[in-house]
């Protein structure tokens, strides 16, 4: 049964509490690089302040381990939210404590109020502490699930808080971000519009065997790229040269080419190097092939043309993992020829998605994120949905 969503909440003079994932990157300064995830969480906060309710805020920042960690304050996306909502966004010092819990009374409707780090309580980690858990509960009127990007993580703030709000009778419900990404994921692994191509890349195959297991299951055509194609190259007897390679994955590599058939789709050039540096010596050479000396860092122009053509084909897409070290071109070539593709199967009325993390990073810096149908907020949340997992974060939220 769907979810109820913030449309189906009625804020009016109500305290809501939002966790949000405003997990974003910062540069050295503190100064947030890319604000997409704070922007994302936007709709969803106005639907409350614009409707007569009043909403805090709540995320964690980084790692800092149950500690409080001045640099992974959320005092810099406080005030990025306030420029994009145009109006001052309060910061409490705490997390459920005296700070917040005398801000959040003293909020008038329409007012935001972001707590400090969650994660700067051990109590967020931990899952259970129950003083912690009430501090946040008792915040509040409703609650509204909008990380998308935190949904596979049991965090209090994510499950624990959800769960005693609802126990005392209180709404829990997804936000705009959360149900959207949901949809666009489960309804692509659910009911994909054929041929269903997925295109995995990225460094290691061990990060991605649950996926590449349940996607063979469901796809017409699983193209592998990046680093994670020179285990099956060696798996396949091929010479890897000085490639990234996980030599203890070469059984399931096996199995994976064995289980796949011709639906596994394997690069059949590679582009390498002699050096992992621009200047480097380059050589394209089939794959299999990569001399001592050199390590492949992206995917051959056939392997490109190749790849390119199933992608054109494709009812829907779904893309995790770039096809070489696109952070350094020239091997951005391969990514970025599959980028293009992709963005012209959508064109042409594909339904295409591309997981969180580096693909997101990728075809945002290659400019095609306008181009595709869907950016995931989240690497790893958006990995467990292609392998056909269920979040409790979720499920435990209002029908
Ligand atoms: P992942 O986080 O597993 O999706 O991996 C993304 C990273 O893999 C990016 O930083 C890429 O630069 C890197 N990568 C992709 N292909 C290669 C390669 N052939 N050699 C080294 N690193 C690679």
């Amino acid at each position: 049964m769907a979810k109820q969503s913030v449309a189906d909440l009625d804020p009016t003079g109500k305290i809501v509490l939002v966790r949000v994932d405003f997990n974003v990157p910062q540069d050295s300064d503190g100064t947030i690089t890319d604000d997409r995830r704070i922007r994302m969480a936007v709709p969803t906060i106005r639907s409350i302040i614009d409707r007569g309710g009043k909403a805090v805020l709540m995320s964690h920042l980084g790692r800092p381990k149950g500690e409080v960690n001045p640099k992974l304050s959320l005092a810099p996306v406080a005030k990025r939210l306030g420029e994009l909502l145009g109006k001052p966004v309060v910061l409490a010092a705490d997390t459920g404590g005296k700070d917040s819990t005398e801000k959040a009374h003293a909020l008038s409707t329409g007012d935001v109020l972001v707590l400090e780090n969650v994660r700067f309580n051990p109590g967020e980690k931990k899952g259970d502490d129950a003083s912690y858990v009430a501090g946040l509960a008792g915040l509040a009127d409703a609650y509204v699930n909008d990380a998308f990007g935190t949904c596979h993580r049991t965090e209090a703030s994510m499950y624990a808080v959800p769960k005693t709000m609802k126990e005392s009778g209180k709404p829990a419900v997804v936000g705009f971000l959360v149900e959207k990404e949901i949809q666009y994921l489960s309804d692509a692994v659910g009911q994909p519009k054929r041929p269903f191509v997925a295109i995995l890349g990225g460094k290691k195959v061990s990060d991605k065997i649950a996926v590449i297991t349940n996607l063979l299951k469901i796809c017409d055509h699983v193209l592998i790229g990046g680093a994670m194609a020179y285990t099956f190259s060696l798996a396949q007897g091929g010479k890897t040269g000085d490639s990234l390679v996980e030599p203890d994955k070469l059984e399931l590599a096996k199995q994976l080419i064995r289980d796949g058939g011709d639906k596994l789709v394997l690069p059949v050039d590679t582009q390498c190097a002699d050096d992992f540096s621009p200047d480097a010596n380059k050589k394209i050479v089939k794959a299999g092939e990569i001399p001592d000396g050199f390590e492949g860092l992206d995917i051959g122009p056939d392997t490109a043309t190749r790849y390119v053509e199933i992608i054109r084909g494709a009812g829907t897409v779904v893309w995790n993992g770039p096809m070489g070290v696109f952070e350094m071109p020239p091997f951005d070539a391969g990514t970025k020829a599959v980028a293009d593709a992709v963005a012209s199967a959508t064109a042409s009325g594909a339904i295409t998605i591309i997981g969180g993390g580096d693909s997101a990073a990728a075809v945002e810096q290659l400019g095609y994120a306008e181009k595709v149908s869907h950016v995931s907020t989240g690497g790893g949340a958006s990995l467990e949905m292609l392998e056909g997992k269920a979040f409790k974060t979720v499920d435990i939220l209002d029908e």
